[in-house]
């Protein structure tokens, strides 16, 4: 999905706030990475067990929804929307509660990223995209030779989206919008997609009852929010409509045209699997630090580079810190973070695109004896952090940048791999 406050951001859109909305099929989980921006629309996954979830409850809204809606509708207004589509688009709606109550979910439990790509990755997802790929060969042929993107990429977005098609969400986007516009943690966000929904209407690519999606407004096979949806879906096959509800093909080339925008080269890989040298030094594992492969090659590294260029530059990810896998990954993986900006989603997709044709294993192990800090761990760490005149940013329980850097400097002092990865006994020695 494109989608996830972080969302296509494509749309820049929620770029400095780091909420996660949870919405989609199967959102990864580690830490920050959380922020997405997928085209669509994105959100966090939100987990089961509900004794763990916390909710935020926001204030209370200084309006009523009828008041709300009448200033939304001058807006809406202004912005060309015809008043006749309008009251019919809103015509007794009420805010939904279940979609209030998802906005606020705080998951504590964070799921490891070995079960996240095992989940992504099952026996039953592979073989449904190889059964796919062949039964739609013939325009994913004309979707890749249109759009230079790899079709198995496509197939793999479209199995982690909405399992093919299976999952889109059930939700009325124009529902779920409209109360997030008017009680949810982002209103103005919200309120921009509503106005792109109610776009879509008056388009004419889908009526009111067609258009569903998840909670968070993320819609269709390709889970694109609204304003992802008018930028950059298209009518493939011709019958004049731009159906990612109903059109695999439409769905299927909307992905490829979003990639394409993001910077996807056809032919490069999004990345592969490397062995790090005894001794590696672990803070050059940031997302931040580029280099070619041959620099990297300088170092110890060592992989598979196929289909790079010589300056085809990249970072080194460490998705569970140094006792786990390591990565090198490049341009194309940057387009898919665009998609959903986590790097487990990322990381899942390229992966998922490779095992169609049975490679995407991962060779090593994962540190399964460490789990994940949960969310009121990770605040607790930054909270140490913090008062040990640290800089991990505010304690909201999102490890950005600010937050692997601190842990970084405080694994340096210890004496510890410095590779920015927060583990339960990291956080014991801060308490
Ligand atoms: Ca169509």
């Amino acid at each position: 999905m494109p989608l996830r406050l972080s969302h296509p951001r494509l749309a820049g859109l929620i770029a400095g706030t780091a909420l996660l909305l949870g919405a989609c099929a199967e959102t990864p989980t580690p830490e920050a990475e959380q922020i997405s921006s997928k085209p669509g629309a994105t959100v966090q996954r939100i987990e089961p067990s509900a004794a763990q979830v916390q909710v935020a409850v926001p204030p209370a809204p200084a309006v009523t929804f009828a008041e709300w809606r009448t200033r939304f509708r001058l807006k809406a207004l202004r912005a060309g929307i015809d008043a006749g589509l309008f009251d019919r688009a809103l015509a007794g709606i009420e805010p939904d509660a279940s979609v209030v109550r998802a906005d606020g979910a705080q998951p504590e439990f964070t799921r490891p990223v070995w079960e996240y790509l095992d989940g992504a990755m099952s026996p039953v997802r592979v073989r449904k995209g190889q059964a796919l790929l062949a039964e739609h060969a013939a325009s994913l042929q004309a979707i890749e030779r249109r759009y230079g993107v790899e079709r198995e990429t496509l197939v793999a977005i479209w199995g982690m989206e909405s399992s093919f098609g299976q999952f889109q969400g059930e939700h009325s986007v124009i529902r779920s919008l409209a109360t997030l516009a008017f009680e949810g943690r982002r209103p103005q966000w919200a309120e921009e997609q509503l106005l792109a929904a109610l776009q879509i209407l008056q388009s004419g690519d889908i009526g009111p009852n067609g258009l569903r999606g998840s909670w968070a407004g993320a819609m269709g096979q390709t889970q694109f929010i609204p304003t992802t949806y008018l930028s950059h879906a298209v009518d493939f096959d011709g019958d004049g409509r731009r159906d990612i509800w109903n059109s695999s093909a439409d769905a299927l080339a909307s992905a490829a045209h979003y990639l394409q925008a993001s910077g996807w080269h056809h032919g490069k890989p999004w990345g592969f699997q490397v062995a790090l040298p005894d001794g590696f030094d672990y803070a050059l594992a940031d997302s931040e630090i580029r280099k070619t492969y041959a620099q990297w090659h300088a170092l110890g590294v060592k992989g598979t580079p196929a289909g790079l260029a010589p300056n085809d530059t990249g970072y080194l990810l460490l998705p569970a810190g140094h006792r786990g896998p390591a990565f090198l990954v490049f341009g194309n993986f940057a387009a898919i973070l665009k998609y959903n900006n986590s790097s487990s989603y990322a990381l899942a997709v390229g992966l998922l695109g490779q095992r169609f044709g049975g490679g995407g294993q991962i060779g090593g192990s994962w540190p399964k004896d460490e789990r994940p800090l949960g969310r009121s761990e990770r605040i607790a760490l930054q909270q140490g952090l913090a008062a040990k005149g640290y800089d991990p940013g505010p304690a909201d329980g999102i490890i950005g940048a600010n937050t692997r850097r601190a842990v970084r400097a405080f694994q340096q002092s210890l004496g510890l791999p410095a590779d920015g990865y927060p583990t339960p006994a990291l956080l014991q020695r801060l308490r």
